[in-house]
């Protein structure tokens, strides 16, 4: 299916040549920038491509940043400069939500790969790049089960920009509902923890549940907590 009408932008080539300065200053900001940044045409067109039915739209650059602290630098320099930022994740979306039709830099969360569980308090804090399957093999290790289910295996910055469910969710709800916090990067570039883990802390605007669903329109989800539940002595996954 062709590229909406109103997302018709410049050639490539045009593009990288527009934002030359910020490609300079990305290359800055990156420690292994040789690996982190992608400008390579062919390679771009797989930064440029979901599950949905639209053409795949090549960005300018891609950077895949490996820490929350590089992704709040890329942020906020391509802010400064007014680049369009795409966030994406396993590219899994039948919606085009991770094309970057505005044809600036995608920012590719797949090196974002923290794992930290709190045994005690039955949560795990997640780097939005780790898929939702890898993640589930660690609980089950620790005793735990993952209760968001969707079939497509995506990453679980993309499940909770979209609130991915699958078919657990009658037992154990939505993305949405297995959130504790998150890790963003705002708009601007700075980080943020939308709560405190603890659960009875009720200080604060109640920002867990605005970007749950944000369809990566409110910033790049770095990093989540979520709930976990006890492994059950009985337990079949469904796959799609
Ligand atoms: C075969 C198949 C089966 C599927 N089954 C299900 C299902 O059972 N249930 C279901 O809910 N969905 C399903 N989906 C849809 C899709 O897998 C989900 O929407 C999934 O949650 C998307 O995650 P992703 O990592 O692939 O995100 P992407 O496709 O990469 O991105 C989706 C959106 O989230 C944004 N985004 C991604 N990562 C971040 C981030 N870290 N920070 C901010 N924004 C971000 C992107 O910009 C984009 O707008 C299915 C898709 C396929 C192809």
């Amino acid at each position: 299916m062709a590229t909406p009408a109103a997302y018709q932008i410049e050639p490539l080539e045009a593009r990288q040549k527009k934002y030359a300065h910020c490609i300079e200053e990305l290359r800055k900001v990156l420690k292994n920038p040789e690996k982190q940044l992608v400008l390579d045409h062919k390679k771009l067109l797989r930064f440029g491509i979901d599950e949905s039915p639209l053409d795949p739209v090549a960005p300018a650059a891609a950077v895949l940043p490996s820490t929350i602290e590089e992704a709040a630098a890329v942020v906020k320099l391509c802010a400064s400069l007014r680049v369009p930022m795409t966030p994406s994740g396993a590219r899994t979306g039948l919606e085009g939500g991770a094309i970057p039709f505005a044809g600036g830099v995608v920012i590719d969360t797949v090196n974002l790969k923290r794992m930290d569980f709190d045994v005690e308090n039955a949560c795990v804090w997640v780097g939005a790049g780790v898929k939702k399957l890898a993640l589930n093999r660690e609980c089950t290790k620790r005793g735990f089960l993952f209760g968001p289910d969707p079939a497509s295996n995506p990453s679980v910055g993309g499940m909770v920009s979209t609130s991915g469910s699958g078919m657990s969710t009658l037992r154990y709800g939505t993305t949405r509902e297995n959130v504790i916090s998150l890790k963003v990067v705002t708009p601007a570039g700075d980080v943020l923890q939308t709560r405190q883990v603890v659960r009875k802390s009720s200080a604060g605007l109640e920002l867990t549940q605005l970007y749950i669903g944000s369809e990566g329109t409110l910033g790049i989800i770095c990093e989540v907590c979520f709930r976990l539940f006890p492994l059950t002595k009985y337990c079949r996954r469904f796959r799609g």
